[in-house]
């Protein structure tokens, strides 16, 4: 079986143990693990795939709580790093009475930014099939420039490259920013996956439409994914597009539901990357990834909710 190997920070959110409610009045906070890209490589370990976690974390109790995460689900964590100096990343997230989540990180700097080129185990991500990042990894070096190496490398030995902008607004310095340095990389990657809310932000116009979708391919890609919430997702080929509906679930918190979709995609596509050339194919794919995403969303947090194999093919075979 390939790699999948997944680049990027790993965090705790602290979540009120009371929902609705202000920071200020929550009465206690409960830990959540998380950080997309570890989300994600957790996701392809829980569907029976290989997978691959790098990036730094503090030397503390809590990088090394975390480190105990990734083991237990049974993702590599030979590509982890700790930080002698700084603390491991830590967010405070409260719901928005829309439904949106609103972050207060603590960051300054965290483990997670201060990963450094000369400490990438360059003999994994070589090993990697599928090579999956995001965009915090960007935001501030010495970070970065291990970020854009990592790519490199990989995409030199081979791997297919996976890239989740996962915009996170108030970790950049500005809007334009965000834009211009996610936008940087934008044609490196294979397959890109970006929620409609990250489409409407990148491309400045609000209409989740096929031809604002568009503006975002670039010939260099073999996939374009726009999720959808609770109606799936739009995909885009060079010879094909369309629309994959998604399931009816009774969603409590949609944490990690992109998150599990990506990992569903990635852990399908890792040993046969021609899927993506095959419309029928692909739509199974998209379908299962839905399902995935679909049963995240039923469970509070991201990673318990995280479904394995059987539970998803449940939930798929039942529609
Ligand atoms: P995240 O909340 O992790 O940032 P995202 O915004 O990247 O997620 P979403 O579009 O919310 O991604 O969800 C990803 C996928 O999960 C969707 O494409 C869909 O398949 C599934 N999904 C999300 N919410 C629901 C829902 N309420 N009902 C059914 N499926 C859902």
């Amino acid at each position: 079986k390939g790699m999948v190997v997944s680049f990027g920070e790993m965090l705790i959110d602290f979540v009120p143990t009371e929902s609705g409610v202000s920071l200020a009045e929550a009465p206690g906070f409960l830990k959540a693990p998380g950080g997309a890209p570890a989300n994600v490589a957790i996701a392809v370990a829980r569907l029976g795939g290989k997978a691959a976690f790098v990036g730094k974390l503090g030397d503390d109790e809590f990088g090394h709580m975390l480190a105990g995460i990734l083991k237990q689900y049974g993702v590599a964590g030979e590509g982890i790093s700790f930080d002698q100096g700084a603390r491991t990343a830590l967010a405070f997230v409260t719901l928005r009475a829309d439904g949106e989540r609103e972050f207060m990180f603590y960051r300054n700097p965290s483990a997670d930014m201060l990963l450094k080129p000369d400490e990438l185990n360059i003999e994994l991500i070589k090993s990697a099939k599928v090579f999956h990042y995001g965009s915090i990894s960007l935001i501030v070096e010495p970070c970065r420039s291990a970020h854009l190496k990592a790519m490199e490398v990989a995409k030199e030995a081979g791997a297919l490259l996976s890239y989740d902008p996962n915009l996170r607004e108030a970790l950049w310095p500005s809007q334009e920013e965000a834009k211009k340095q996610i936008m940087s990389i934008w044609d490196k990657a294979d397959v890109i996956k970006v929620s409609d809310v990250e489409l409407e932000f990148l491309t400045g116009s609000p209409k989740i439409d096929d031809a604002n979708a568009m503006t975002l391919w670039r010939d260099s890609l073999k996939l374009l994914l726009v999720t959808l919430g609770e109606k799936g997702c739009r995909y885009y080929t060079k010879n094909f597009r369309g629309v994959v509906e998604s399931f009816d679930v009774n969603a409590v918190d949609t944490t990690g539901a992109g998150d599990s979709f990506v990992g569903a995609l990635l852990a399908k596509i890792v040993d046969d990357h021609s899927i993506l050339e095959d419309e029928k194919r692909l739509r199974e794919v998209l379908k299962f990834a839905n399902a995935c995403g679909a049963i995240t969303t039923t469970k509070k947090g991201a990673i318990p909710a995280l479904p394995n194999e059987s539970e998803a093919l449940t939930l798929y075979k039942a529609n």
